[in-house]
């Protein structure tokens, strides 16, 4: 079997370099004689992965020295629990804002009103969640905790691509399929979350990063592994975490940093997403999903204007070793996601079979 270009929206493809360099590890790291998820969480072996995480995020993503970093079970949506448990206690009716820019900042809404009020502050569902909506600051709930967004969404293939600023009141962003993919100003967030399966490793867990002033009124409820604090007092190691997502992670980030970090790989995306975009532009059968002004440079989706055209197109571009391009079923036409570790040779690639399936069908 030769390599395909993977365009699955997560979990992703990873930098190759990183799976062989895995797999290579796998049943004896560093000369032990074991494999790394064979030990334990507390050996000097496992800290030093730890750490490496943990100063290679700080450099990457330039964390300043008041934000902590955590890593959390649960994935990204565990987030949407643990963010109001730890953070509604911040206002004194337990309220908190969402700007509702796709589905997972819908769901992430329903969760937080499990433990206090949560309002749709702003919603793009009118546009079937095709652009951004316009924010007013002052229309802001002045109670709120904190006002919630998703910096990049996956499905429609929208981001933001300037933050709204809502003063004294935190910015919380859900930046599970773009994080590290461009360059952010941290300190303009009281938190960010990320699920590790886009563009930073396997599927389970997510990074935390919270500003430490809004760490330590959690809800009275809140469960021990849930809570911020006992993740900041254990270095996230409370209980077992996953070693190997961890070790995976380390990986990522190290192949990042040789790539030239954030900087680099920002521009690099910026050209994968146009040579897909200018094809979809100039082209009379595909059409673009999400508005020009707000187009996600990770998750790249389009749909045809012939609809017959949809499963062939699929099909083909499999067995022409294009795999995975099929859209969300929530939003049908076809998604490319093109994460940090896709290759330009892969939008490249695309592109081409694009071309070539137009011509073939015009
Ligand atoms: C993939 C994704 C999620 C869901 O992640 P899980 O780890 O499965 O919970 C949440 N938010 C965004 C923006 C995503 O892209």
């Amino acid at each position: 079997m030769s390599q395909v270009f993977n365009f699955g929206a997560g979990p992703a493809m990873l930098p190759r370099a990183v799976m062989e360099k895995a797999q290579k590890d796998f049943l004896n790291y560093n000369n032990l004689g074991a494999g790394l998820i064979e030990i334990s969480h507390r050996s000097s072996e496992f800290e030093e992965v730890l750490s490496d995480c943990d100063s290679l995020l700080k450099e990457l993503a330039t964390i300043p020295d008041n934000y902590k970093i955590l890593y959390m079970h649960g994935g990204a949506q565990m987030q949407f629990s643990a963010v109001p448990l730890n953070l509604l206690n911040l206002s004194s009716s337990k309220t908190a804002s969402y700007i509702e820019t796709g589905t997972w900042g819908v769901k992430a809404r329903k969760e937080c009103s499990r433990f206090g009020r949560s309002l749709t502050f702003a919603s793009g569902a009118k546009s079937g969640f095709t652009e951004i909506p316009k924010i007013d600051p002052a229309a802001l709930e002045p109670e709120s905790a904190y006002v919630h967004i998703t910096s990049n969404n996956t499905l429609y293939g929208t981001r933001w691509t300037a933050f709204p600023d809502f003063g004294d009141i935190p910015l919380v962003a859900d930046m599970t399929s773009e994080f590290l993919s461009r360059k952010i100003d941290i300190s303009k967030f009281g938190l960010i979350f990320a699920g590790l399966q886009k563009n930073l490793g396997p599927a389970g867990l997510a990074v935390v990063i919270v500003r430490e002033d809004l760490v330590g009124s959690a809800l009275q409820q809140t469960p021990a592994l849930l809570d911020y604090k006992t993740c900041i007092d254990s270095h996230s190691l409370a209980n077992t975490t996953n070693t190997f997502a961890l070790y995976m992670m380390s990986l990522v980030l190290k192949w990042l940093k040789q790539e030239g970090g954030v900087d680099v790989i920002e521009a690099r995306n910026e050209l994968k997403a146009k040579i897909i975009y200018e094809v979809i532009d100039a082209s009379n059968l595909y059409t673009g999903v999400s508005r020009q002004k707000d187009r996600s440079m990770m998750n790249v989706t389009f749909n045809f204007q012939n609809q017959d055209l949809l499963a062939p197109f699929i099909n083909q571009a499999e067995s022409s070793g294009l795999y995975a391009l099929k859209g969300h079923r929530d939003v049908g036409g076809a998604r490319a996601s093109i994460y940090n570790a896709m290759p330009i040779e892969g939008c490249e690639a695309l592109a081409q079979f694009m071309l070539d399936f137009e011509k073939k069908n015009s």
